[in-house]
């Protein structure tokens, strides 16, 4: 027992300073990329502007992936309430259906006749569902010849209730599958890999998992299950 107390301690103190150390990185990070800017005429003149945009690109990279994990070492806040599934729902469509239209793609939603609730950190929830969503959208982005299709709905089973995000995107290969929630796995030329990572995490603190279910060429479906507040 005694060990445990001990490594809980030590993992937290790490913890913040790693939070620390990211939140000092993105300062001097803000200043290079500002210094880059102005240096882009001048690079032009040289014909070499491309470099500018090059480094431009590699400092958000950096900042979204600091920006992600300052998200993820946060300590749990136990600022857990009761959640409706179908609010969550409702909510995210309103976030993301005007960028799903400025795509072409459609986003339907699918209200649960259930009413599921559950106990969580709606604001990690939030977090946990938008990564999913992004997702979604970009693996339906990167198919050229289809319409994007999103669905989300939820459905309650033996005292749980599963969320589905669907998409009819590329899909992901075993190999993907395998490695999906490693931190900093990405497929994605500017991907950090940290969002799945963070989606388990979070979940896990919640009690739930999340299941993966992905047919080559025929989208992804991923599924976040969680224990249900029965009434
Ligand atoms: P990132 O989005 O930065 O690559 P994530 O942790 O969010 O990092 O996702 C890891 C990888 O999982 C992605 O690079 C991609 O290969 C795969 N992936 C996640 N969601 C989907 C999806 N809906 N369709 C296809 N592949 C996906
Ligand atoms: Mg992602």
């Amino acid at each position: 027992v005694e060990e445990t107390v001990l490594t809980s301690h030590y993992t937290a103190d790490v913890g913040q300073l790693a939070a620390g150390i990211a939140h000092e990185i993105r300062n001097p990070l803000t200043t290079v990329k500002g210094f880059i800017q102005l240096l882009k005429p001048y690079l032009l003149e040289i014909g070499k502007d491309q470099y500018a945009e090059i480094a431009i690109e590699e400092i958000n990279r950096a900042n979204d992936m600091i920006y992600e994990f300052l998200n993820a070492s946060k300590p749990p806040q136990n600022k857990k309430t009761e959640i409706s599934v179908n609010n969550l729902i409702q909510e995210m469509k309103l976030l993301f259906e005007s960028e799903a239209h400025f795509k072409n793609m459609k986003l339907s939603v699918n209200i649960c006749p259930d009413n599921p609730i559950f106990h969580g950190d709606a604001k990690q929830i939030k977090q946990v569902l938008i990564n999913i969503i992004k997702n979604a959208l970009e693996a339906c982005e990167s198919v050229h010849d289809q319409e994007g299709k999103i669905n989300l709905k939820a459905r309650t089973f033996n005292q749980k209730v599963f969320i589905i995000i669907e998409d009819n995107g590329p899909g992901m290969t075993e190999e993907t599958i395998r490695q999906l929630f490693v931190p900093f796995y990405t497929t994605k030329e500017k991907g950090t890999g940290i969002g799945l990572s963070i989606c388990r995490k979070i979940i896990e603190e919640h009690d739930g998992m999340i299941n993966v279910h992905s047919n080559l060429p025929q989208g992804t479906v991923f599924e976040i299950e969680l224990p249900l507040i029965l009434d």
